[in-house]
């Protein structure tokens, strides 16, 4: 017989726990520890950034049946730190532990044109886009988009990765041969002006707040900064924050959610993606928030009720990729000169282009000032001398 999930909110010392062994993993179990609770990770390795700071891990893909019940006999509460968990490994976790957010959420949000239909059902303003499964949509979507549009493919695409833009309708067929021809979505090209997010937590009972909205700045498809609140005036933010709860109850997600925006000149919001977990955009939330994001993600997991989403002061959040080590190991006293630069570093070994390692958080008057003080320390961690 199968013991169904426990009713009833959970208090510390519970043992709770993430599926992922990653940074946004490691954040929600240090957040979990500082509330009281016992937190485990469920990972590939041992040596994970998530598994170096649990209280226990359970080692193994997730889509093994002896490793979830290895989880669910550990854990009473299982939350996930990234959204391509089966929908059948959720199923059959939730049958026996609580599981939030659900795997009805996580497999809209796992899948680009399932993400996409859901947009569009709920009349959600996003790009315009067509579904590519086959060389006649193809043509279909680029007689209907126009060039330049990008072709992305439908599942397990992140931080630029399964994206090819194509400038010319000759080149189509040979920007999906690049991706292997897998399902794809076919976008629109949207001259946005900024990009922005907004990152929401919901609880159970279907109450929800929004952190205020920040602005994303990319560097080669992966975020290099974020900026809160964003300077978009307050219209534009209201109606960020306004679309992202929208967003939240649609999907009837419980739990934290973060809506990426695209902003165009003429002051229109477009939704670009869900991510149905913390986000890296989120990070500053750690020093600037009442609550941090991981804070709502422990809150909302046990039932308990959400902390505030206010900021104590305007902030500025800057990634460390591997990059910064190109040089060397990066002078880390040459950043914390300035006192009020807060340093996050993953746990790492290897570093390398593109990964992230770390990132640094500055607190000031402004977004602007925060964001200037953030870059300059990271500029100090790679000086010669
Ligand atoms: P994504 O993985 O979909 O978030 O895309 C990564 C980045 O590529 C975005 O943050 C944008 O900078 C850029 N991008 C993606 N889609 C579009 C689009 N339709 N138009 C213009 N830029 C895009």
């Amino acid at each position: 017989m199968t013991v169904g999930p426990r009713k009833g909110a959970l208090h510390p010392p519970a043992s709770i726990a993430v599926v992922g062994g990653g940074q946004l993993g490691r954040m929600f179990i240090q957040a979990a520890q500082a509330m009281g609770f016992r937190a485990g990770a469920l990972t590939l390795t041992p040596e994970t950034p998530a598994a170096q700071v649990a209280d226990w891990t359970v080692q193994g893909p997730s889509d093994d049946l002896a490793t979830l019940r290895a989880l669910a006999e550990r854990a009473e509460a299982v939350t996930v730190e990234f959204e391509n968990v089966s929908a059948a490994a959720l199923r059959w976790l939730a049958k026996r532990r609580i599981v939030r957010p659900g795997w009805r959420t996580l497999w809209t949000c796992q899948n680009r044109l399932r993400e996409k239909t859901f947009l569009a059902r709920h009349d959600v303003p996003h790009a315009p886009w067509r579904p590519v499964r086959s060389a006649d949509e193809l043509a279909a979507a680029v007689r209907a988009l126009g060039t330049p549009m990008v072709l992305k493919t439908s599942s397990s695409g992140y931080d630029g990765r399964g994206q090819v833009r194509v400038d010319a309708e000759a080149d189509a067929a040979d920007a999906w041969a690049i991706l292997g021809r897998p399902p794809c979505v076919a976008e629109g090209w949207v001259e946005f002006v900024a990009e922005a997010s907004v990152v929401v937590a919901r609880g159970g009972d279907g109450r929800a707040s929004a952190f205020p909205i920040a602005l994303n700045h990319h560097e080669r498809h992966i975020l290099d900064s974020s900026t809160a609140p964003a300077a978009v005036g307050p219209i534009v933010a209201q109606e960020a924050r306004e679309t992202a709860l929208g967003v939240a109850q649609a999907l009837d997600a419980v739990g934290v959610l973060c809506v990426e925006f695209f902003i165009t000149a003429d002051g229109r919001l477009l939704v670009n993606e869900i991510a149905p977990r913390p986000h890296n955009s989120g990070h500053l939330t750690i020093e600037a928030g009442l609550s941090s994001q991981f804070d709502q993600q422990v809150r909302a997991l046990c039932g308990l009720p959400l902390g505030s989403c206010d900021l104590v002061r305007p902030a500025a959040m800057v990634n460390l990729l591997g990059d910064v080590w190109a040089g060397g190991e990066p002078r880390w006293g040459r950043a914390l000169e300035d006192p009020g630069v807060k340093l996050h570093l993953y746990g790492k070994h290897t570093p390398k282009p593109g990964r992230k390692m770390g990132h640094l958080t500055v607190l000031d008057e402004t977004p602007d000032g925060a964001l200037t003080r953030a870059r300059e320390a990271r500029r100090r961690l790679m000086e010669k001398n």
